[in-house]
């Protein structure tokens, strides 16, 4: 698998592209800056199959319609619980101090825990991550122990629960109960910041002795 990953907007939020070896593309949290993002894309030669999102926060999202114009594919996710969002984009601006942004909602909500997403010959399994906002989902890809977890899980921090909806109980079972069991050697790429792993975030995040 190829992972570029390309941090967007001034949250720097990690957009991540990704790829087989045919080039059959997908990308995870488009939160802005479309310009730079189809250019990575094009530059590329990938054939974007999916707009893929772990939640409705606007630097997540932001650029998902911008994408969707340019290609013509679908924008799947999150979980159907993070509609709110989705309805309240326009506020999200100033809320955020975002650029602004008209609602939308994505073409296919991922409410079935455990369904498998192909992008060419990569597997992406959804596991439904609540807690930062109750429709957060993340993105497993087993033959590369590779997950794309949004804002659920950081390098020596865990996501933000004080947003409406938001819930600590149920972040702290999302990290618990879904990540954990995966595996000491699971690569996390969260939304901000640098990458880590199942391993290192159980020996030393600070939130979750
Ligand atoms: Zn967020
Ligand atoms: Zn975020």
């Amino acid at each position: 698998m190829n992972i570029d990953i390309i941090p967007v907007t001034s949250f720097q939020q990690n957009c991540s592209l990704i790829w087989d070896d045919r080039k059959n593309a997908a990308i995870i949290d488009p939160g802005g800056e479309p310009k730079k993002l189809i250019e990575k894309i094009e530059e590329n030669g990938l054939d974007l199959k999916m707009i893929l999102l772990t939640h409705g926060h606007l630097d997540h999202i932001g650029a998902a319609p911008a994408l969707k114009a340019h290609f013509g594919v679908d924008i799947i996710g999150p979980h159907e619980d993070d509609v709110f969002w989705f309805e309240n984009l326009p506020q999200q601006s100033a809320q955020f101090g975002l650029f602004e942004a008209n609602a939308f909602l994505p073409d296919m909500w991922l409410n079935r825990e455990n369904e498998v997403l192909e992008v060419g010959s990569l597997k992406l399994e959804v596991l439904h991550l609540p807690g930062h906002t109750p429709g957060h989902v993340g993105f497993f890809e087993h033959q590369n122990i590779v997950a794309f977890t949004g804002d659920v899980l950081f390098r020596n921090s865990i996501g933000r629960t004080d947003f409406p909806g938001g819930s600590y109980d149920d972040l702290i079972s999302s990290i618990k109960e879904k990540l954990f069991p995966l595996g000491d050697d699971w690569i996390i790429i969260p939304g901000h910041g640098p990458y880590t792993t199942i391993g290192a975030e159980k020996k030393t995040n600070p939130y979750l002795k």
